[in-house]
């Protein structure tokens, strides 16, 4: 096809001064980009005029597909009124009614009684109950623009509200290895993938590290269910031994997506929140890959009737159309901020299109669509059509493992499926499938060796089967040409 000049100048634009994200840019000057212009549906064209299935929603974010007619119209709406004016000493009408509906909607979700412990006697004996009163409800919406800032904002909130209680010494977290919470420092400081996070490590503050409940890989060498939780054996006793030292524990509920779509057993999150209750410690759930149906549940941590002190929200929350992002939090943890002007006790945070009224609005129409469409309801069928083409493709000769949670799904390839041994990572071969796959207009991005599939929530059942085969063939054409290339 020939290129039109206009085409042609973009590109080198493009090249010339775009530094493009977790891309390294020597390999992207050297391919010809892949230019958007346009979306509609579950599908993404570049100005070529070639459509792909956009199988990563837009990078976890789109949630009722592209051009949705009621999310454009909510945003012209609004754009007729006022863009952006600060949450700084001002309100605006949109980001008073979505804060109303968050809350509202994370309620309706977590209608969680106090939780009951696991098994006979829980995890070790009962639940102290500390001195905050647990699972109080989550009330107030604190908006940033982006899962990073959620984090961020939930993170300088959990320190702070310790001090405000009068309590010293609770400046250290708990995380997960392969956690991923986003990349600003504070965000990395509670990551924990090495191959992302290391490089900053001298940059960090101090983080305990539980283990990931990781179980086609276990760090502690076990197997579930014998294990019977091993890792939340290991992570209480680090709570116990540090808990006067912890402001609050993050984590991924029920999926850590970054690190390679690695689910949790039933009953983890559970007991993690059972852990954090027995030893005082914040909870802190983020919610911003989890969120808004895309594990089954409006929230992930409904599957296990979790309420978290502190819960981070973004990607999806705008429908994929805006960056958006509220950290919700409990009346407690807000009181604690209460005091005079002079006692310095404000949360002192805050961005200046916190609350950007756009961006409100279209989270609002969002809403009302999960409500409309009845996304929740449409899910169960399409999860089927997932879990199915997972269990046939289990059986391939470089799968290890499928994993899933609703609609977010990942397949490990492994060189050896007896051992586990994985491709080392300089191979590329999450990307050699991904590269087989856009050129069969499927569009997706791999983690390492792990192949993410995760389109918009309002995909029709022909192009969830389509991006199916598409994955399941480019899986199948890559791995065979290593296993030639690996003979010859
Ligand atoms: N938390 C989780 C669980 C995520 O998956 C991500 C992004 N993938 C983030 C935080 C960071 O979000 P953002 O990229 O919007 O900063």
């Amino acid at each position: 096809m020939a290129i039109s000049d206009e085409n042609k100048q973009l590109e080198k634009l493009d090249r010339g001064y775009i530094w493009h994200p977790f891309t390294q840019m020597k390999e992207w000057l050297d391919e010809k980009p892949i230019i958007i212009s346009e979306g509609r549906d579950c599908f993404i064209r570049d100005i070529y005029g070639k459509w792909y299935l956009d199988g990563v929603s837009s990078l976890w974010v789109n949630i009722l597909g592209h051009r949705k007619k009621e999310i454009d119209e909510a945003i012209n709406r609004q754009l007729e009124r006022i863009a952006h004016s600060t949450l700084l000493g001002l309100s605006n009408v949109p980001a008073i009614r979505l804060a109303e509906r968050l809350v509202q909607t994370v309620q309706k979700s977590l209608t969680s009684p106090p939780h009951p412990p696991l098994g006979k006697g829980g995890l070790r004996g009962g639940i102290d109950s500390g001195s905050r009163t647990p699972n109080s409800k989550l009330t107030k919406v604190f908006y940033s623009d982006n899962g990073s800032t959620a984090v961020e904002v939930a993170l300088k909130m959990a320190f702070q509200y310790w001090r405000h209680k009068g309590i010293d010494g609770r400046n250290a977290f708990v995380s997960l290895e392969n956690a991923y919470h986003g990349d600003t420092i504070g965000a990395v400081s509670v990551g924990g993938i090495d191959i992302f996070h290391e490089a900053f490590r001298p940059l960090l503050f101090k983080t305990y590290k539980a283990p990931s409940p990781h179980c086609y890989r276990c760090e502690l060498g076990k197997k579930y269910p014998g294990c019977k939780f091993a890792c939340l054996d290991k992570m209480a006793k680090l709570l116990k031994t540090h808990s006067k030292k912890i402001a609050a524990l993050i984590i991924e509920p029920l999926i850590q997506a970054a690190g390679g779509m690695i689910t949790s057993p039933p009953g983890y999150l559970k007991g993690v929140r059972e852990l954090c209750t027995r030893y005082d410690i914040l909870m802190i759930a983020d919610e911003v890959a989890t969120g808004f149906g895309r594990t089954g549940r409006m929230f992930a941590c409904e599957h296990e009737d979790v309420v978290p002190d502190i819960m981070c929200l973004s990607k999806g929350i705008t429908g994929g159309y805006m960056p958006l992002a509220a950290t919700i939090a409990t009346d407690d943890i807000y009181n604690a901020f209460l005091g005079q002007f002079k006692d310095l006790k404000t949360f002192f945070h805050g961005h200046s299109y916190t609350g950007n009224p756009l961006a409100c609005a279209a989270a609002l129409a969002c809403l009302d669509l999960f409500e409309k469409e009845e996304v929740l309801k449409s899910l169960k069928k399409k999860t089927e059509i997932l879990e199915s083409w997972l269990g046939e493709i289990r059986d391939l000769q470089h799968v290890g493992d499928v994993r899933n949670a609703g609609m977010m799904a990942g397949v490990e390839l492994v060189r050896n499926k007896k051992t586990k041994k994985p491709y080392d990572w300089s191979e590329k071969m999450g990307w050699r499938v991904a590269y087989h796959a856009r050129e069969k207009g499927v569009f997706i991005r791999p983690l390492g060796n792990v192949i993410v599939i995760m389109p918009p929530l309002s995909i029709r059942e022909e192009n969830l089967e389509r991006l199916l085969n598409v994955v399941r063939s480019s899986i199948v054409a890559v791995t065979k040409k290593t296993i030639r290339a690996n003979i010859a």
